[in-house]
């Protein structure tokens, strides 16, 4: 099956997730994430229509970036994000989803200040407390909110999580959309992305209010 096909079986089976929870499907974004896709398949999602990407590493995310910089479409940063990388990843890509530490969240607003910008970022949750995941624990989100909420150059607009391989993703897709509500009075308007589902569960993601489902290889096929 090629990209094209893919995606427009994607999107119907987003159009029928939400209709089942009376959602409008045209809340729900769909990010192409390209780790290990080279930029012509990328370029066939464009032609579909997809105007959303995401990179897990800034190194081979740049080139990527570069090559498609004419075209009208926008990257995210989805990966595991270390503070030496923090300066490229700010310059190249229009968000990230993986903010999982309050250092973290301290160094790109120290960059995004340096470059006079407010940048938009997603605190990754961990909300099953497996030590090898990244992301905020609850407790350490809910100790650091007031901190994270007062720094001036990062606009955050939402939380991401990925729940753990082997269990029924529901729950914590249904705990991670809890505690944006519990959260927004410290994020403003803005915050508002449920960045969550990925191929094997998006359609129970949308069903649980997902705004961003991250798509690799239900539209690009097995990475090698
Ligand atoms: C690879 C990746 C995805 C997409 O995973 P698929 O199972 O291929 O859909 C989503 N989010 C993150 C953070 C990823 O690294």
């Amino acid at each position: 099956m090629g990209v094209k096909e893919n995606i427009e079986r994607v999107r119907d089976k987003i159009a029928k997730a939400a209709e089942r929870v009376g959602r409008n499907p045209d809340e729900i974004r769909i990010l192409g994430a390209t780790k290990k896709v080279k930029v012509d398949r990328i370029r066939q999602a464009i032609d579909a229509g997809l105007r959303l990407f995401g990179e897990n590493r800034v190194q081979e995310g740049i080139p990527k970036v570069e090559a498609l910089a004419d075209e009208n479409v926008e990257f995210h940063f989805i990966g595991v994000l270390q503070s030496n990388k923090v300066r490229k990843a700010v310059k190249y890509f229009s968000a990230i989803h993986s903010v999982s530490s309050l250092k973290l969240a301290k160094k790109i607003n120290a960059v995004a200040e340096e470059m006079r910008m407010v940048y938009p970022v997603f605190f990754e949750i961990n909300l099953s407390g497996e030590e090898t995941k990244s992301g905020f624990s609850l407790r350490e989100f809910m100790e650091n909110i007031e901190e994270l909420s007062s720094l001036k150059n990062i606009k955050p607009v939402g939380l991401m999580t990925m729940p753990p391989l082997q269990e029924d993703p529901r729950p914590y897709f249904i705990k991670l959309r809890e505690l944006l509500e519990e959260v927004k009075g410290y994020f403003g308007r803005d915050f508002k992305e449920l960045s969550m589902g990925m191929s094997d569960d998006f359609e129970i993601a949308v069903e649980e209010g997902a705004t961003i489902v991250r798509l690799g290889r239900v539209i690009f096929g097995e990475r090698e």
